[in-house]
Order: C-alpha cells, then structure tokens, then sequence
C-alpha cells in the first residue's frame, strides 16, 4: 500500500501504533539487508556481553544449582499439569546433579555414560523415594 502523501511503499514497525508508516514522511531510514544483519548481529553480541558481565557476577556453583532448581520447579509446574513424566524419575535427575556438584575430590576413573547414568539414576531414585518415605513418616511423629 503507498503513501498518501509521497507514493512510498509504506512499512509496519513493530511496536508502532500506526498500522504501517512512510518511512520517507517519517524520516525513517530504511537499510539493505545485509546492513540489517549486521546491526542486529552488534546488538546481539553487545547484549551477549552485558549478560555475561552480569552473570559473571555470580558464585558460578551457586548460580548453577540455582538455575538447574529453577529449571526443576519449571518442570514440575508443567508435569503436574500435563502427568506425562515419571516424576520421581526426573525430579532425581535434578537433585542428583546439584548434590553432585556440591562434591569434590572425585577419582575419575569410570566415565559416565548412557547405561551407567540411567542405572545411577534409578537408584537414586529409590533412594528419594527413600527419603520421602522417612520425610512422612517424620512428620507423622
Ligand atoms: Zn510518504
């Protein structure tokens, strides 16, 4: 659709209360795309580096168990909404890394893969179980 005014194919900016805008009547400068990725591609990396000065702020560990018991709560909204995981199972996962990373001195001598990381989560699982079981039975007495 061109402008009333001057013929110029009119733009939308999003954020704009005017459903499309001229940008010469408007004085808006309008940029090839190549242009266009490379100022994007500055504010993203500008923004990148105000987010790692901020997070670099933090205690890294801290910060990591915080984020990973975030990222526990998330999930646990969504799966009691939607019941689809076992939650037991996935709750472990998450408990598991943060008392994990809590840890030191670790020996190193057997590398973690797919079978050895289900089988240790499935005991860790039953030993949450476990605990909440011995939780209850606490709060009984
Ligand atoms: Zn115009």
């Amino acid at each position: 659709m061109p402008c009333k005014i001057c013929g110029n194919k009119l733009v939308f900016i999003e954020g704009c209360s005017e459903p499309s805008v001229c940008p010469k009547c408007n004085g808006i400068r309008i940029v090839e795309r190549p242009l266009a990725v490379e100022i994007s591609k500055s504010r993203l990396d500008y923004l990148y580096s105000l987010i790692v000065e901020a997070v670099k702020q933090f205690n890294k560990n801290r910060l990591i168990a915080f984020l990973i018991w975030e990222r526990e709560k998330f999930s646990r909204s969504f799966i009691d909404e939607y019941q689809i995981l076992e939650i037991p199972k996935f709750l472990s996962y998450s408990i598991l890394i943060k008392r994990i990373m809590c840890e030191s001195s670790f020996s190193g001598e057997i590398a973690a893969n797919h079978q050895n990381t289900n089988e240790l989560v499935e005991l860790f699982a039953k030993y949450i179980q476990f605990l909440t079981d011995h939780r209850h039975l606490e709060e009984k007495t």
